[in-house]
């Protein structure tokens, strides 16, 4: 049953060549929101697989980490974080540099939003180098959190981010090489 769902899901995916810019094959997942079934098949097998590893806090990545982290948190009665883009959170931060291809960004959590030990699960809609997820974690180990695994629902293999990760546990739904 679960390949068939995960078969699904990765058809309801679009793919648009040259976006943003040449070269790239931008992984569009709002085709995959307008699927009733692909949307509600996704957020089962992340609820099947955390909702019992006592995870405290999911923790998302703007911008589409907020779309798939929320409905997670709900289902298995954790916390919601969002980790934003520079200047998009009104109080205390602690901050995160990472290196894009060209140059650098960086994105921000609310002080205080994780606290020491607690058990968090870092989710993305997609990683590629690994430079966003890795600098996710970083920001929830600066505060005392521990992070229990990232969870994507596509990666790019390729591109082997995954080793960028420090050995944390990542868990994905579907892969384009
Ligand atoms: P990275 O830091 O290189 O792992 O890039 C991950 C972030 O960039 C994620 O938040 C993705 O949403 C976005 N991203 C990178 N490459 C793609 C792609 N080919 N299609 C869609 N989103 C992408």
């Amino acid at each position: 049953e679960a390949d068939s769902r995960l078969t699904h899901i990765k058809d309801s995916i679009r793919s648009i060549p040259d976006f943003p810019k040449a070269g790239i094959i931008f992984r569009d997942v709002t085709t995959l929101l307008l699927d009733h079934k692909a949307f509600k098949d996704t957020i089962d097998i992340f609820v099947e697989r955390y909702k019992d590893m006592k995870i405290d806090v999911v923790v998302g990545i703007e911008a589409r980490g907020f779309i798939f982290g929320p409905p997670i948190a709900l289902a298995i009665g954790a916390k919601f974080v969002p980790q934003r883009k520079p200047r998009k959170l009104p109080g205390p931060v602690v901050s995160q540099e990472y290196s894009l291809e060209y140059g650098t960004d960086k994105i921000e959590m609310h002080v205080g939003a994780v606290q020491p030990g607690e058990r968090c699960l870092v989710v993305d809609d997609l990683i590629a180098t690994g430079g966003t997820l890795a600098a996710g974690i970083q920001l929830i180990e600066r505060v005392g959190g521990e992070v229990v695994e990232c969870a994507c629902l596509i990666e790019l293999s390729d591109l082997k981010g995954r080793d960028k990760l420090k050995g944390k546990p990542i868990f994905i739904l579907v892969d384009f090489e």
